[in-house]
């Protein structure tokens, strides 16, 4: 495939990067990770502190970032309980107040 790399994705470690990547290879999209070997390379830093680069082929960029903005609301919107009322993190999937399932 021809265009060059672009990086769309600075994940915060390895698991969100590998998460990013499995959703879009499944939307058959080629995924790069840049970064993550440094960690094993150093033999220092643990692996999943490191930023992980997510790298996309520039003509599927587009594709790439509506998947990616749509992962991110996913994560990052706060919901707020329909048992009661409290306000929950994006990333919680369930009530930490009452234990109940994020709608
Ligand atoms: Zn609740």
């Amino acid at each position: 495939m021809a265009g060059a790399w672009i990086k769309i994705y600075d994940a915060s470690n390895n698991l969100e990067a590998h998460s990013i990547k499995g959703m879009l290879e499944n939307a058959c999209i080629e995924v790069h990770l840049s970064g993550e070997s440094l960690g094993a390379a150093a033999g220092e830093l643990p692996a999943d502190v490191l930023q992980v680069g997510v790298w996309v082929h520039e003509e599927q960029k587009q594709v790439a970032r509506e998947l990616l903005q749509a992962y991110e609301n996913r994560n990052c919107h706060d919901w707020v309980c329909p048992q009661c009322t409290e306000r929950n993190e994006g990333q919680f999937e369930i009530c930490w107040q009452c234990g109940h399932d994020k709608p």
